[in-house]
C-alpha cells in the first residue's frame, strides 16, 4: 500500500486496456437513454498544454457520471483539423515569413504538410488525452478537414445563399499582414495590446484664406491615403498666431494646449465657417494625390479632448472614415498590398511596410514646412489573434453573411438555453446584439474552400452544396479529386447554370468556426442517417471555455438556428483562463505547462481533482505547488483505505451485508449516504466544485470521527462482532466513497476498487462498470446528535489549548449545559476519549458553579456550589501549611461534600495554589467548562501516556510490525518515573503489545526528557 500514484496510473491504463472496461461499459450501457453530448473539436496543431486539460476532465467526469448511470453517451471526440492556425504553425515550422514564402514552396506541398502536422498532433493529443484518463472512442474522432464536414458546410452556405445573405462586402477590413488575410469582428474582440506609435500634429496650407490647419494622426501611414479633413461644425476652432510662424493656425479652441510656448489667439470661429475650404494635402506629389479635390467636411463626430479638432480621413484605411467617405464621395485609396507593403505607385514609400514608412513621412512632411510636431502615444491597438502582428485595416473585398434578418432568432434561441454560470448568456445576448456581418472569407491555402463561383460574364453566384451538385456543374473532374482542398479544388470549373460561362471557384478559404459550427450537423449523422441525427440533436450539455462564446458557440447557434431554427444545445457550461500559481497569465511570460510533464509529477488523479474543485467562473490557479497542496488533500481517502487495509491483512474478514447495533457504525452508515445524497444533487447540477467540498468535509468527518473513535475496535486481538460489524461498515464506506469519486479520480478510486473492494467482496470487475449509487434515507437527527457532539469536543478541546494542556495530560471533568445530558450521556464514552477527561458533569445554573473562591487567597475549584462554602472553608482549614504553599494540593479532607444531587468524591474536589482559575469556561452557543486541576494521579497517567506515546513512535521507527510483539526495557533515575513505570507496567505491555524486560541486544533506544527526568527507552523483537 506504498503510495506509488504515478506508477499506479500506467498500471491502470494497462489494466483497463487490457480488460476492455471501457468497451464493456458501452455495451453494457448500449441500451441506456442517450446522454447528448458534444465534444468541441480541440485544435490538432500542438500537443496540449495544462490550460487544456480543465475542460476535457470536467467532460470526461460528466460522461463517466452519466455512464455509471446507466445512459448511453456520445463519446465521439473532435478535432479541429484546418485554417489558419494550422498555417502560422506550418510556416513557422518550414520557416517562412509570409504568404510568398508558401506560393513558392507550393500549394500542394503546403496543404500536404498542413495534413501531416495535424495527424502528427492529433495522435499526441489522443495519448495525452488516454494519459488523463479520458474515455472516449478514440478511434472515431471526427476531423473538420473532412470532405464530409466541408460539404456540410457548403450545404449551410447554399442555405444562406438562398435566404439572400451571401454578399460581398467591400470594405476596409482588420488585416494581418504577416496572415496575409482579413479578420473578421469575433476574432478580433479581445485581440487588442498597449503599443507606443509616433503620433504626429501637421499643418497644412488652406488655400482660399491665409492660414494653416492643424492636423492630428496616430497612423502616419494612412496620410498617403488622405481624402479630406473633418471638423465638427459646432464646435469653436481658434485662429492662433505663433512668434516664428508666417501664416496663422487654426484648430479647436479646445486644443489650444497642444501649441507649445508662445501663441496669440487672434480669433474664434465656428467650425460651420471651415467646411468646403480646400486644403494642400500631406503627400500632393503622389500619383493617387494628383487629381483629388481635398476640401474640408463636416462630421459631428469630431471632438477636440485629443488631438486637434480636426480630422485626417482615409477612407480606405478605416471603417468609420469608409462610411464618411461614401456619404460624401471620397476618393477610396488603399496603400498596401496584401503584405502591408507600400505598392509601387507610391514613390518614396514603394516597398516599405506601415511602420518603416512613418519617419520617412515626417521628413518628407518637413521639407515642405507641413511638420508641427511629433509625439509617442500609446494606445490599445488591435493585432492578429494567432501570430499577434500589429492589424492594419484595409480595403478588401471580402464574402459575408448578412446578419440582421436572423438576428432576431438567434437571440431568441439564445435566450433558450441555460448558462452555465448565467454571465455567460448575457455575453451571447450583447454579442448578438452587437455583431455585425459575419465576414466568411479569407485569403489563404489550406481552409474550408468556400464554394462560390462567380460568373464574370452575367455576375450570376453559384453557390455549390453538395458533392453531387459539384458534379452535375462541373463533370467528372471532380471524381478525381483526392479531396476537397486547395489546390485541387481549384482546377473544376463550372458552367454558369445562367449563361453557360466557365466559372472559377474564388479564391478565398473560409472561417475556421464556420468548420467547427457546423459539427452538430456533419458528426452527428444529419446528412447520412437522419433517424440517428434525431437521437443526438440537440445536445443537451456542452462546455468549453468562455472565449468560445463569441466563437465556437456563437458559430454553432448561427448554423443551427440557420438550418433548424432552434439552438444546437440546452446547457453551455463555460469555465475561465488557467493561471500561474502566483496568478499571472501564462501566455505572458510564454512559459508553458506541458500536460504530459505534469500527469509525470503529479499524477492526473490530481490534476483532474484540482481542476473539479475550480471554480468555473474565476480563473483557475495551476503549479506544482498547489498540485501538491491538492495531493495531501486526495490522501485523505487513501489514508482511511489504508487503515482499512492494515488491519484487514491480518484479519481476513469475510464482509457480509449484515448491520450493525453499533452506534458509531449506525452513524457512518448515515453519513456517507448523506454525502451520496449530496453528491448526487452535485452531479446533476454540473457543479463540481460544490462535490469536492462534499467529499472532503466527509472524508474528514469518516477520518476524524469514526476512524480516530473505533480504532480500538480494529486493534483488537480477537475478530468478534464487534469488530466484524466495524469491517463490514467500514467497507461499505469505502466502497461508496469510491464509486461516488470514480468519475472525478478514475484511478485512485479503482486502485483502491483492486486492492480492497474486490478482494472483500463479490462485486463488478472496475468502479467503472459498477453503477452509481442510490441514495438511500438517511437518519438525520443521528447526524445532528453527532455533529453537536463534535462541536462539545471541539469545545474542550478549545479550552484545553487556551491552557495548554496536551490531550494526552487526563484531566477530571468536563461540564455541560444540563440540556444536553441525554445526549453527553449517550456518546459519553466518545467524549471522555476524545478529550481525555474522566468524568462528564452537568450544569442547569451556571451561577452556582464557582469558578474562583477567595478563601485565604486560594483559588477552589471543583463541582462547588455557592452554598458549600462553608464546608469548603471547613476543609480548608485542615491543610497543612506546607499543603497550602505547594502549587497544586490534593484535598485530602475526610468526609463527603453533597453537591445537589450528587456526592462529590474527594478526587474530583481540588484545591489550587496557582494564579489559574481551575475552570475554564466556554461562552457561546454550547455553555462548557472544564476543571484544569491536575492532582498528582492524573500527572501521573499523564507521564504513562507521554511514555506510552514514546514506545510506539520507537516501534514504528524500528520498524516493527502493529501485529508485532516486541520487548521493551526501561532505564531512569528519576524515582518519578520508576513509580509510574511501576505502576502503569501492565498498561504499557497491552497497549504497546510488548513485553516489559532486560533487554540484551537492542534492536532500538530512545532517550526522551520527561517531566523532568530523562527516560531511555530501549527496543528488541
Ligand atoms: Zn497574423
Ligand atoms: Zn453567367
Amino acid at each position: 500500500m506504498e503510495n506509488n500514484f504515478i506508477k499506479d496510473e500506467h498500471d491502470l491504463l494497462n489494466f483497463w486496456e487490457k480488460n476492455s472496461c471501457f468497451k464493456r461499459l458501452k455495451e453494457k450501457n448500449k441500451h441506456g437513454k442517450p446522454f447528448r453530448f458534444l465534444d468541441g473539436p480541440i485544435t490538432a496543431n500542438n500537443a496540449m498544454g495544462i490550460h487544456h486539460a480543465w475542460g476535457r476532465s470536467v467532460k470526461d467526469i460528466f460522461l463517466r457520471y452519466k455512464a455509471m448511470n446507466g445512459f448511453s453517451c456520445h463519446y465521439r471526440n473532435g478535432f479541429d483539423a484546418q485554417g489558419l492556425w494550422v498555417e502560422v504553425e506550418v510556416e513557422k515550422e518550414l520557416g517562412f515569413k509570409d504568404k510568398k514564402d508558401i506560393e513558392a514552396y507550393g500549394m500542394e506541398n503546403f496543404t500536404r504538410k498542413c495534413v501531416e502536422r495535424i495527424e502528427k498532433y492529433s495522435g499526441i493529443i489522443v495519448e495525452q488525452s488516454k494519459r488523463l484518463g479520458q474515455w472516449m472512442d478514440w478511434d472515431n474522432s471526427y476531423f473538420t478537414h473532412t470532405d464530409q464536414n466541408i460539404t456540410s458546410i457548403w450545404h449551410f452556405l447554399k442555405v444562406c445563399h438562398e435566404n439572400g445573405w451571401i454578399a460581398q462586402s467591400h470594405k476596409p477590413m482588420p488585416w494581418c499582414p504577416r496572415c496575409g488575410t482579413s479578420l473578421s469582428e469575433h476574432e478580433m474582440t479581445g485581440s487588442h495590446k498597449d503599443i507606443t506609435h509616433t503620433a504626429v500634429f501637421a499643418r497644412l496650407p488652406i488655400k482660399e484664406l491665409d492660414f494653416d490647419i492643424l492636423v492630428w494622426t496616430t497612423t502616419p501611414w494612412t496620410l498617403s491615403a488622405n481624402a479630406a479633413l473633418a471638423v465638427n461644425p459646432e464646435l469653436d476652432y481658434a485662429v492662433v498666431e505663433l512668434p516664428d510662424m508666417k501664416r496663422p493656425l487654426v484648430l479647436a479652441k479646445n486644443a489650444l494646449s497642444v501649441i507649445d510656448g508662445e501663441r496669440k489667439v487672434a480669433r474664434f470661429i465656428k467650425g460651420q465657417e471651415l467646411v468646403g475650404l480646400s486644403y494642400e494635402t500631406f503627400l500632393p506629389f503622389l500619383t493617387v494625390q494628383k487629381d483629388l479635390k481635398h476640401r474640408i467636411i463636416a462630421w459631428d463626430e469630431v471632438a477636440a479632448d485629443e488631438g486637434s479638432g480636426v480630422v485626417h480621413i482615409a477612407p480606405g484605411c478605416g471603417s468609420e472614415d469608409f462610411e464618411l467617405g461614401k456619404r460624401e464621395d471620397l476618393a477610396e485609396i488603399c496603400p498596401v498590398d496584401e503584405g502591408g507593403l507600400f505598392t509601387d505607385s507610391y514613390d518614396f514609400l514603394a516597398g516599405k511596410t506601415a511602420g518603416e514608412a512613418a519617419p520617412l513621412i515626417f521628413e518628407t512632411l518637413a521639407k515642405q514646412g507641413k511638420l508641427y510636431k511629433t509625439h509617442e502615444y500609446t494606445h490599445s491597438y488591435p493585432v492578429c489573434w494567432r501570430c499577434k502582428s500589429e492589424v492594419l485595416f484595409r480595403l478588401v473585398g471580402s464574402w459575408v453573411i448578412k446578419t440582421d434578418e436572423i438576428r432576431p432568432q438567434l437571440l431568441k434561441a439564445a435566450d433558450d438555453v441555460k448558462w452555465n454560470p448565467a454571465f455567460a448568456g448575457k455575453r451571447m445576448q450583447d454579442w448578438l446584439t452587437n455583431m455585425g456581418d459575419w465576414n466568411i472569407s479569407r485569403k489563404r491555402f489550406y481552409g474550408l474552400p468556400l464554394p462560390f463561383y462567380l460568373c464574370g460574364k452575367c455576375g450570376h453566384l453559384t453557390v455549390v452544396g453538395s458533392m453531387g451538385q459539384l458534379r452535375e456543374l462541373g463533370g467528372e473532374k471532380v471524381d478525381a479529386l483526392p479531396e476537397l482542398h486547395r489546390p485541387w479544388i481549384d482546377e473544376i470549373t463550372i458552367n454558369c447554370p445562367k449563361c453557360g460561362e466557365t466559372v472559377s471557384r474564388v479564391p478565398e478559404v473560409g472561417d475556421v468556426w464556420l468548420d467547427a459550427g457546423i459539427t452538430p450537423f456533419s458528426t452527428l449523422g444529419y446528412f447520412t442517417d437522419r433517424k440517428e441525427w434525431e437521437k443526438w440533436f440537440p445536445s443537451e450539455w456542452v462546455i468549453e471555455m468562455n472565449e468560445q462564446i463569441r466563437l465556437w458557440f456563437y458559430s454553432l447557434l448561427f448554423m443551427s438556428v440557420t438550418l433548424t431554427g432552434k439552438a444546437p444545445y440546452e446547457q453551455v457550461m463555460t469555465h475561465s483562463s488557467v493561471v500561474q500559481e502566483d496568478g499571472s497569465k501564462f501566455h505572458k511570460s510564454g512559459f508553458m505547462i506541458r500536460f504530459d510533464e505534469a500527469a509525470e509529477k503529479i499524477g492526473a488523479d490530481t490534476v483532474r481533482y484540482l481542476y473539479a474543485g475550480a471554480n468555473i467562473s474565476t480563473d483557475v490557479r495551476f503549479g506544482y505547488h498547489l498540485g501538491d497542496e491538492v495531493r495531501r488533500k486526495l490522501l485523505g481517502l487513501w489514508n482511511i483505505y489504508t487503515f482499512f487495509m492494515t488491519y484487514a491483512e491480518i484479519d481476513k474478514p469475510a464482509i457480509t451485508d449484515s448491520l450493525s447495533d453499533n452506534l458509531m457504525d449506525q452513524w457512518l452508515e448515515n453519513r456517507v449516504q448523506s454525502f451520496v445524497a449530496r453528491a448526487e444533487r452535485s452531479y446533476e447540477k454540473y457543479n463540481t466544485a460544490e462535490l469536492i467540498r462534499e467529499f472532503e468535509i466527509c472524508v474528514d468527518d469518516v477520518s476524524n470521527w469514526y476512524v480516530r473513535l473505533c480504532r480500538r475496535r480494529f486493534w483488537k486481538d480477537t475478530l468478534d462482532n464487534d469488530k466484524q460489524n466495524a469491517y463490514n461498515t467500514l467497507y461499505r464506506t469505502v466502497k461508496l466513497m469510491c464509486q461516488v469519486m470514480a468519475p472525478v479520480i478514475p484511478f485512485m478510486t479503482e486502485t483502491i476498487w483492486q486492492t480492497m473492494i474486490v478482494r472483500f467482496g463479490n462485486v463488478e470487475l472496475s468502479v467503472h462498470l459498477s453503477d452509481f449509487p442510490k441514495p438511500q434515507a438517511v437518519d438525520a437527527d443521528l447526524l445532528r446528535e453527532v455533529e453537536t457532539v463534535r462541536e462539545v469536543i471541539a469545545g474542550g478541546m478549545k479550552l484545553r489549548n487556551e491552557n495548554q494542556l496536551k490531550v494526552r495530560q487526563p484531566l477530571s471533568v468536563l461540564y455541560a449545559d444540563a440540556t444536553l445530558t441525554a445526549l453527553c450521556e449517550k456518546y459519553a464514552s466518545a467524549i471522555k476519549d476524545e478529550l481525555n477527561v474522566k468524568a462528564l458533569a452537568f450544569i442547569s445554573d451556571w451561577n452556582t458553579l464557582c469558578d474562583e473562591v477567595l478563601v485565604l487567597d486560594f483559588k477552589v475549584a471543583g463541582r462547588i456550589l455557592k452554598s458549600d462554602l462553608s464546608k469548603v472553608k471547613e476543609l480548608l482549614e485542615k491543610l497543612t501549611e506546607e499543603e497550602m504553599k505547594s502549587s497544586v494540593v490534593g484535598l485530602k479532607a475526610t468526609g463527603e461534600i453533597k453537591l445537589g444531587e450528587h456526592i462529590l468524591t474527594t478526587d474530583i474536589l481540588m484545591l489550587s495554589t496557582t494564579d489559574k482559575p481551575g475552570i475554564k469556561r466556554l461562552t457561546g452557543e454550547l455553555q462548557l467548562a472544564l476543571c484544569v486541576i491536575i492532582t498528582p494521579e492524573l500527572k501521573a497517567e499523564g507521564t504513562y501516556r507521554e511514555i506510552l506515546r514514546n514506545c510506539q513512535v520507537l516501534r514504528k521507527e524500528a520498524g516493527f510490525e502493529v501485529s508485532d510483539r516486541v520487548k521493551l526495557c526501561f532505564a531512569t533515575e528519576s524515582a518519578l518515573l520508576i513509580s509510574v513505570i511501576n505502576e502503569y507496567g501492565a498498561s504499557i505491555e497491552r497497549e504497546a503489545l510488548a513485553a516489559v524486560c532486560e533487554i540484551n541486544n537492542p534492536t532500538a533506544e530512545k532517550i526522551i526528557d520527561i517531566d523532568g527526568g530523562q527516560l531511555t527507552i530501549t527496543i528488541a523483537g
